[in-house]
């Protein structure tokens, strides 16, 4: 699908009110006097159910990932532990 395409189908498209989780995203837009997501025409879909949206700017996911990978089971660790000492 070409640009112009996409550009004008995005016109088509009406864009719901971001939500809450969005303030402080630099993708927010304002549209008609209300802020709405420059990105996807319903915010609330990518919050949805404990999600973080992809695409949001003010929260690094890498990051949030990162702390996520360090919580280490302790079973798991004291086997590969013992697996070491051989
Ligand atoms: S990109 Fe995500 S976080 Fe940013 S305004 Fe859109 S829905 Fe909200």
């Amino acid at each position: 699908m070409s640009t112009e395409k996409r550009a004008d189908l995005n016109l088509k498209i009406a864009r719901l009110p971001i939500v809450d989780q969005c303030e402080g995203c630099q993708r927010i837009v304002e549209d008609a006097g209300a802020k709405v997501c420059g990105k996807y025409a319903e915010p609330a879909f990518h919050w949805e159910d404990g999600q973080i949206c992809l695409m949001a700017t003010h929260i690094n996911i890498k990051k949030e990932a990162a702390v996520a990978k360090k919580a280490v089971n302790p079973l798991k660790a004291s086997k590969r532990a013992a697996g070491k000492k051989k």
